[in-house]
């Protein structure tokens, strides 16, 4: 039999598959209207739109990143799905790949938002429950509802996905508003190997907006100016109709060359092509943008194949036995543009380094750790979509209205803390509201090491060997998996009020 947190998720099936599509330029010169004057817009606070690697860094010294992203609900089903991506590899300096998720909150359990982000993800915003052009309270309250319910602080939730890449120019004023540092809903629309290309380099809008100049009113030509605030261009891949066959989120799922239906050996090839055009030039970003639900194997109702999966992983092995090729988080890659080095130099870089958390693992608090927190997670019944967390079931589900209800409080038990400004989440004790490492020395170990010489890939990625519709592919399931547990291990323990002092401070707390 299935629990209700999966069979809650269908809709979601419906939603995701009507998101990220484009059929073709959502730029043209006419409509751009774009003018930055470099002498003044300068890094790390601004940067023109431009097709040339910041900082005027050389095309040949520049990393080519590989942006991995997934958007919607947090679900075990879900970090399976990007865990066969990314589970199995590293990046040239020994790190696991970090990624972005953009996190919407209806169907989300909570406490794989928690444990995700420790692990090193980027938790992002995808509004509370999946709305296009969203109002204020959509945002924000996603905001403060992942802050009080996942442990994420507010100033870690730094980026924004408009659901079905539908925003306005008012979306990005609000955005801009709430202290977000980037929006990532645009798309780059024309190749890079066409002089009209608008594969721009991330930038700020000091200068207005210069992707989806056709599509969005009130934006380019000069607005809407937000300095300091970054646009992260989604970057499409084009099949061999070229500006006419644009594919952006998913592109696994669309048909290629003008046929009528996906073709995986058709897919990988113009990823392939796509990705060298890139690497040859002034090596934009690439971004596989993803809906995991459309690349689980297990999640009911899926049509994924293991073809597709195996495809998936074909491509990132392949782009991976290339020098200087990373796979980041937009995180990652907005930090490198504030703050280009050549690739010699990316040892130093250290938003690029992996760490753990050094807590004992005989610890029990709930931190985010599936070892540490085994047994301590209240489990919130709510009919629509129960979850976990480490921080209390609120009264009623979380909304826009209320994004941070008061805690249920069972007679004889405690109210949990929720995480204070200066904790870090796996160091905080929400049952004992005490931190357990405020200082330098007991927080994180790093374990990356140096890069090979020239860039090379040491530790590789991949899973080696070529695609094969056939392949199965390995990969690690992820061990913050609570949903499928008999219930009965997670006993409602210690729930409690302490939601209203966190919400009321809101996005306020942000800085
Ligand atoms: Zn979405």
């Amino acid at each position: 039999m299935l629990p209700a947190a999966i069979l809650a998720l269908a809709p979601l099936l419906a939603l995701a598959q009507e998101e990220g599509t484009i059929t073709g330029p959502t730029t043209s010169p006419e409509s751009l209207g774009y003018s930055c004057d470099p002498s003044k817009c300068k890094l790390p606070t601004c940067n023109c739109a431009s097709t040339s690697p910041p900082g005027g860094i050389k095309p040949s010294d520049t990393p080519q990143f590989i942006v991995f992203t997934a958007d919607d609900a947090i679900q075990s089903y879900t970090l399976d799905a990007v865990n066969q991506f990314l589970a199995h590899r590293k990046n040239p300096n020994g790190c696991a790949p970090k990624m972005t998720y953009f996190t919407s909150l209806n169907f989300t359990n909570y406490t794989l938002v928690t444990d995700w982000f420790v692990a090193g993800n980027e938790i992002a915003d995808h509004t509370m429950t999946h709305v296009g052009t969203p109002p204020a309270d959509e945002i924000n309250g996603n905001l403060i509802a992942l802050n009080a319910l996942a442990g994420i602080p507010l100033n870690k939730i730094q980026g924004f996905r408009a659901p079905f890449l539908a925003y306005s120019a008012d979306t990005l004023k609000l955005l801009y508003q709430s202290q977000f540092t980037y929006d990532s809903s645009a798309a780059a629309s024309v190749p890079v190997t066409d002089p009209t290309t608008d594969a721009y380099w991330p930038y700020t809008l000091d200068n207005g907006m210069a992707n989806n100049c056709l599509s969005v009113p009130g934006t380019c030509k000069g607005e809407p100016k937000l300095p300091g605030f970054w646009e992260i261009p989604m970057y499409s891949f084009f099949d061999n109709k070229g500006a006419a066959g644009p594919h952006l989120m998913d592109p696994w799922l669309d048909a290629a060359n003008g046929a009528t239906k996906a073709n995986d050996s058709a897919t990988l090839e113009y990823m392939q092509k796509t990705f060298t055009d890139h690497y040859n030039g002034n090596r934009q970003p690439i971004g596989l943008y993803t809906h995991p639900i459309h690349v689980s194997l297990t999640y009911p109702g899926s049509t994924t194949t293991k073809s597709t999966v195996a495809m998936i992983n074909a491509f990132l092995d392949w782009a991976q036995e290339q020098p200087n090729v990373w796979i980041v988080s937009n995180e990652q890659l907005l930090d490198w543009v504030q703050h280009p080095v050549p690739v010699s130099q990316l040892d130093s870089v250290g938003s690029l380094k992996c760490s753990t958390p050094q807590v004992d693992s005989s610890m029990k608090i709930c931190n985010g750790m599936p070892g540490n927190e085994d047994g301590l997670l209240s489990h919130c019944a709510f009919s629509d979509f129960p979850f976990y967390t480490c921080y209390g079931c609120p009264e009623v589900q979380p909304s826009p209205n209320n994004p941070n209800p008061p805690q249920q409080v069972p007679d004889g038990q405690n109210s949990r803390f929720r995480l204070p400004q200066n904790c870090s989440t796996p160091f905080w004790d929400p049952i004992g509201g005490k931190c357990i490492c405020t200082s330098d020395k007991c927080a994180f170990a790093d374990n990356s090491r140096p890069i090979g010489p020239n860039g090379v890939n040491l530790t590789g990625g991949g899973i080696g060997g070529a695609f094969t519709s056939a392949s199965a592919t390995p990969y690690v399931p992820f061990n913050g998996d609570v949903s499928t547990a008999p219930l009965g291990l997670w006993p409602a323990l210690l729930v409690g009020a302490v939601g209203a002092l966190i919400g009321s401070m809101g996005v306020l707390t942000r800085l």
